[in-house]
């Protein structure tokens, strides 16, 4: 009987190559996204990886994320905080944490309670979504930033457009406006995520912020096989049971589930209670190299309809074949570890 419970295993291997294939390919300093607690890897498993990789700089999204990694106490890293700061006098309680500056009025706020600007990254916004400084800002935030002798950080924008040219014109932008603020201005220069940094599209940047791609996880349109996937999720085959004597499959009657041909099901220990969400009925999974399917999804348990190769003990793998997954289940591939929730132990290999 497989009594062990379903695990994420991390390839601490490929994450460190990761790392520096980017580092090596984009020619940049690597901010490492370690948003929603490392896009689901774990947080307390991955920071240590990619210290060890070499990476001092992380970013996430939110305060309390920042928060999270400083109460692991690393010692000589930098952490950006994409939002702003609920509490900005945490910048002065943690010199090692920094903070984007998103408008006009935050830039405000930042010179009248005096923050330190070599923690502030200035953010520049070029296209609807008003989230930076934008166009007809800039001449104002020039004289703010030479009548008070402002020196930021850094100064950066998020490509919200997918397309290369696209980006590639965002990038130019970015770079004119830079220059007509004052290039000594800024110690850093920042623009590309994964995409667009596999796309190399960041002439002029200095660091380049990648999430998903140390992960090894890029989008479909932009395999990269150099990007080395990082994760795997599996575990035992609980217990198998014959339908003959069983009406119910979970709290499903049988008569109403899609069985075929089929006469068996193998329970697993997964289920929604462990971010598995019952949109994972009817996904495949692999089992000693033949594919299987899910055919109910439950809190604790989902079951797998199976045939007679199949024995207790024997390994589940889900989400194997990533792409196949994905024709059923089209989710984003940021989707896939980040629902994952902390019931399912995360175990480096
Ligand atoms: C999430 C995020 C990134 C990282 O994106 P990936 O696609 O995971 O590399 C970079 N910059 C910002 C502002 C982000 O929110």
């Amino acid at each position: 009987m497989g009594r062990d419970s379903f695990k994420i295993y991390i390839n601490k291997n490929n994450i460190i190559h990761n790392f520096n294939y980017i580092k090596i390919a984009s020619n940049k300093e690597v901010i490492t996204v370690v948003k929603a607690n490392a896009y689901g890897h774990g947080l307390i498993e991955i920071i240590p990886i990619l210290i060890e990789a070499g990476c001092r700089y992380f970013a996430v999204a939110r305060e309390s994320e920042a928060m999270e990694i400083l109460n692991l106490n690393f010692s000589n890293i930098k952490i950006l905080v994409f939002e702003t700061l609920e509490d900005l006098s945490l910048l002065n309680r943690h010199k090692n944490l920094e903070m984007i500056i998103n408008s006009l009025d935050e830039f405000q706020e930042a010179l009248d309670l005096k923050l330190d600007f070599n923690q502030l990254h200035l953010k520049f916004d070029f296209g609807f979504a008003r989230n930076g400084i934008y166009d007809s800002q800039f001449e104002e935030i020039k004289n703010l930033v030479t009548s008070n002798n402002i020196f930021f950080k850094g100064a950066m924008t998020h490509f919200f457009a997918s397309s290369p040219t696209e980006m590639l014109q965002i990038q130019k932008n970015l770079i004119e406006a830079i220059n007509y603020i004052g290039k000594n201005r800024f110690k850093i220069i920042h623009s590309q995520n994964s995409a667009a940094t596999l796309l190399n599209v960041g002439e002029g940047s200095t660091h380049v912020r990648c999430g998903i791609s140390v992960l090894g996880m890029v989008d479909i349109g932009l395999i990269d096989n150099n990007i080395k996937r990082s994760w795997s999720l599996s575990g035992p085959v609980y217990n198998i049971k014959n339908f003959d004597h069983l009406d119910f499959i979970g709290y499903e009657r049988i008569d109403d589930l899609n069985v075929g041909n089929f006469s068996k099901v193998a329970k697993i220990k997964l289920g929604y209670g462990d971010g598995f969400s019952k949109i994972n009925t009817n996904i495949c999974c692999n089992i000693n190299g033949k594919t299987y399917q899910i055919i109910h999804v439950s809190m604790d348990t989902s079951f797998i309809l199976i045939d007679d190769f199949v024995k207790e003990g024997d390994i589940v793998e889900i989400y194997k074949n990533f792409e196949e997954s994905n024709k059923h289940l089209n989710m984003a591939h940021y989707e896939y570890t980040t629902l994952l929730n902390k019931r399912i132990p995360r175990i480096i290999v």
